[in-house]
């Protein structure tokens, strides 16, 4: 048996991994990751896919662990390749055929919905869904049945013991797969740093109740990720608890609430709910808005409300804004700038600095070291996590009592054969970023390079026309920038460019060069080498020297 991993070891973001057996392959969740701000113009970066799509005859299916964007976010684009069965609970496979359907392909797309404790085969496997507790509903781990033995996968998870829809992690059926015996364990590093135990999300509703009753003459407005369906019962059961109506503000809000009702996944009545339109007909203590943004994403709700530029809605000084999140690693500025302009507007803001409107939906060491405990694999690869969290965990396991030739620390692109005796290296394949740029489609290191370059340094172009017969300039020399500092910088700055270049232009020519492009290699190196020395500057220079 075979494991590749394609994604989600070294990063938070993209998890992927394929795993394979008599020449079958079965893929674990297809994730994405959201860009850094300096990769310009990036929208997503997906796993590369390419070792898949040249397999794609031998590949049974998709197995989605749960509904998150970094486990199911990628899988349109891996479709569109690759167009096999995608396995989930209801509400992930719900969650991504709302995606799909946004692409136009869920009508070409084969849906399984597999139920908490089902065994089924895909492939070459036997998988069966163990339930686990996370930031979103119908979470499950996997154990894989293979031919050298059990393979169980965390997912992602918590060990939270009163969990708003008591589903639990279900504890007694992994301890019973340690008891038969755990060839591999593949689990969740996100919080292995943290000590200690994560708290249950129950503990979230009491601090917003607390919250929301010393409030009552004020509107209150809470933001939580759109798929957190248990906050978002909580935010609601506490608003009709002070008769607020609640009214929902994002469309992948109101598409997820609408589509936990129909699973009977989130209680509420249709009378619960006001339209956005109508909140400023009411008194600010008789409403609770919960909306999208809560990471400072530019396009939704929250920080079009932070600008003034929500449709039906302004807020001032008689609301208060709840962020109950965590930013992820990246998201910190865009939060707060969102904060800084929701202060500005003259409203109050709680976030889980402040208060604990919060809890991560991540196991901390207490948790991990429980369920190794219970799953006793003989042997480990930590994953769901960038490197610091993986190298925390894979400590964590030697502390445990496993030995540290049972545990490897994987990346990127690594495949590992598991066998009866051990797992070992086995080679690696390409699982580079592979960063979407929306309107563009796919984009390489470097045009994003040189994006990174004309934002730092900006831009020059060098232009001058020669005359092939007499070997002279005939167009002077100019020189065009973009991105520059203005006034007498940029005039020494230029000068000093179009001197350089003119020299070296008439240097080439006097040694007899008229290959047009020799001449405008040689106009470039020269700026490039007068702004690395002088400037300590590397704009990206564009040298149109025409040879007549
Ligand atoms: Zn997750
Ligand atoms: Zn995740």
């Amino acid at each position: 048996m075979r494991v590749t991993f394609l994604g989600g070891l070294g990063e938070i973001g993209r998890n992927c991994l394929a795993i394979e057996q008599d020449g079958r392959i079965v893929v674990i969740d297809a994730g994405l990751m959201f860009p850094e701000p300096t990769m310009y113009g990036v929208d997503l970066i997906l796993p590369d896919f390419r070792w898949l799509i040249e397999r794609r005859d031998r590949v049974d299916g998709v197995v989605l662990t749960h509904g998150h964007e970094d486990h199911t976010g990628a899988l349109r684009y891996l479709l569109k390749d690759v167009n096999v069965p995608v396995y989930g609970s209801a509400l992930t496979l719900g969650f991504a055929r709302h995606r799909l359907s946004e692409a136009k392909m869920a009508g070409s797309c084969t849906f399984i919905e597999v139920h908490d404790g089902e065994r089924r085969r895909i492939g070459p496997f036997d998988f069966e869904f163990i339930p686990v507790t996370h930031s979103v509903p119908s979470a499950h781990a996997l154990a894989i049945h293979t031919a050298v033995g059990v393979v169980v996968h965390s997912g992602d998870f918590k060990l939270d013991q009163t969990p708003i829809d008591g589903r639990r992690t279900d504890l007694s059926r992994l301890a019973s797969l340690g008891d038969e015996g755990v060839t591999l364990l593949l689990c969740d590093s996100t919080n292995a740093e943290e000590p200690g135990f994560t708290n249950s999300e129950r503990s979230v509703g009491g601090a917003l109740r607390r919250l929301f009753l010393e409030r009552p003459d004020r509107r209150m407005v809470v933001a939580c990720f759109a798929s957190h369906l248990h906050r978002i019962q909580q935010i609601m059961d506490v608003a009709r608890g002070q008769g607020r109506k609640v009214a929902l503000m994002g469309r992948s809000m109101e598409a997820n609430v609408k589509l936990a009702r129909k699973l009977h996944l989130l209680h509420a009545d249709a009378a619960d709910f006001i339209d956005l339109e109508t909140v400023d007909r009411y008194p600010p203590g008789d409403v609770c808005v919960i909306c999208t943004g809560s990471q400072g994403e530019p396009l939704a709700a929250l920080t079009k409300l932070s600008r003034g530029d929500a449709r039906f809605l302004r807020v001032g000084s008689s609301d208060t804004v709840i962020l109950s999140s965590h930013p992820i690693p990246g998201n910190e500025w865009s939060v707060g700038r969102v904060i800084d302009d929701l202060h500005r507007a003259g409203t109050e803001v709680i976030d889980s600095s402040q208060e604990p409107v919060h809890a991560s939906g991540h196991a901390r060491q207490g948790e991990l070291r429980t369920f190794h405990q219970l799953v006793r694999p003989r042997n480990f690869i930590p994953v769901h996590g960038e490197y610091r969290h993986l190298v925390h965990h894979a400590a964590l396991a030697e502390s445990m009592g496993l030995a540290p030739k049972h545990i490897l620390l994987c990346e990127d692109g690594d495949q590992i054969d598991v066998r009866l005796d051990g797992i070992r290296r086995a080679g690696e394949v390409p699982a580079g970023l592979h960063y979407i740029d929306g309107s563009a489609g796919d984009l390489d290191e470097r045009p994003l390079e040189e994006r990174r370059m004309l934002a730092e340094f900006g831009v020059l172009l060098l232009t001058a026309g020669i005359d092939r017969e007499r070997g002279r300039l005939v167009q002077p020399v100019r020189v065009t920038a973009r991105g520059w500092f203005d006034g007498d910088t940029d005039r020494e700055l230029i000068a000093a460019v179009t001197e350089t270049v003119r020299a070296a232009l008439d240097e080439a020519l006097a040694e007899g060069e008229r290959d047009e492009s020799a001449l405008n290699r040689a106009a470039q190196r020269a700026a490039g080498r007068l702004l690395g020395q002088r400037f300590r500057r590397q704009p990206v220079l564009l040298a149109a020297v025409g040879v007549f």
